[in-house]
């Protein structure tokens, strides 16, 4: 029988699946040490962004000779050494297509939390303060948005954004996209310098600088709002802080930290920083997505 563990967990309704076509499933999670010993008797390893594959591990599994294929569900697979386990002989898949929607409702839930003070209402108030005079907020209507990185997450913001009235502004390494009049392709010095919001919707690399650091900081209009749905790393979290408190930038939101969980105390505890857990992809519906894709992979993959 085919053993698949699902490390960080899978929705109900496919293990269910899975288990009906003959697959045994084990969904504890397992610390590392645990899944060295795990893996020595498990085809398939499904994981989500908790679970770190690095080469160490990748390397018993190989050896033991008995893991055939890893999964992420979702996107990013930089939590995964994916060019090393290739290397070796074992594939590494994801689910791109899955969590887009989820991810774009949360970007545009962090941008209205930012524009309006939603989340900083959510502490003051909860220490008796009132303050209805400081949180004046901005409309997004009429704003001009501007994506850095235009894929599938990207695309999808650009059109709810673009339903609420913003003016939608592009950057990709990709270039211009074809099909998107309503949006304009920019390079990324004109949308630092011309965006009033910017959202960061490109895949972070291992060993990889930050994309937007205090350079690109700098270039940004006075009073820029920015947010980070993609990967910590993509912003830089200390030159983010910088620029909070001398008020370059107005707000941030951020689901993604350099480190997770998060421990940055400058981070967690800045007020002008709107924050959620990582929980871009985590609905009902990209969890059900998910699962469905996770399938057809297995079901699709020659043991
Ligand atoms: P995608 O591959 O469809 O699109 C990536 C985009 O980034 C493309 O437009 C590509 O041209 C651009 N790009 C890549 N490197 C670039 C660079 N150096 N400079 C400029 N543009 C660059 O990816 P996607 O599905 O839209 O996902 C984007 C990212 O969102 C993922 O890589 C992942 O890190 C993140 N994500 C986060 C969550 C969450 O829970 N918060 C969930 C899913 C995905």
């Amino acid at each position: 029988m085919i053993r698949i563990i699902a490390n960080d967990g899978i929705d109900q309704s496919a293990k269910e699946h899975l288990e009906s076509l003959g697959y045994e499933v084990d969904t504890n999670h397992y610390e590392i040490e645990e899944l060295k010993a795990e893996l020595t008797k498990t085809q398939v390893l499904i994981v989500r962004s908790a679970t770190k594959i690095r080469k160490e591990l990748i390397d018993i599994a190989k050896d033991a000779g008995a893991l055939k294929l890893i999964i992420r569900g979702g996107v990013g697979i930089d939590n995964i050494d994916h060019e090393y386990a290739e290397s070796v002989g074992i594939p590494v898949r994801n689910t791109p297509n899955s969590s887009c929607m989820s991810v774009a409702e949360i970007t545009i839930g962090h941008m209205f939390a930012i524009a309006r003070n939603i989340f900083i209402s959510n502490v003051t108030m909860r220490n008796g303060e009132w303050n209805k005079k400081q949180y004046k907020g901005i409309e997004l209507n009429g704003k001009t948005l501007g994506l850095i990185g235009f894929g599938r997450i990207g695309k999808e913001v650009a059109k709810r954004a673009y339903a609420l009235g913003m003016n939608i502004q592009y950057y990709q390494r990709r270039g211009k996209a074809e099909g998107f009049d309503n949006y304009s392709y920019v390079d990324l010095d004109i949308l630092l310098s011309t965006s009033d919001f910017i959202s960061v919707h490109v895949p972070f690399n291992k060993g990889q600088k930050p994309l937007i650091g205090e350079v690109e900081m700098e270039k940004m209009k006075d009073g820029v709002f920015i947010v980070n749905t993609a990967r910590g790393n993509v912003v830089d979290e200390d030159a983010l802080v910088v620029m909070l408190d001398k008020g370059k930038i107005t707000a941030a939101a951020l689901d993604v930290f350099k480190e997770e969980p998060l421990k940055n105390e400058k981070i967690m505890n800045h007020i002008k920083i709107s924050l959620t857990p990582h929980i871009g992809a985590s609905t009902k519906e990209a969890q059900n997505r998910i699962g469905k894709e996770i399938i057809e992979l297995i079901e699709n993959f020659k043991f």
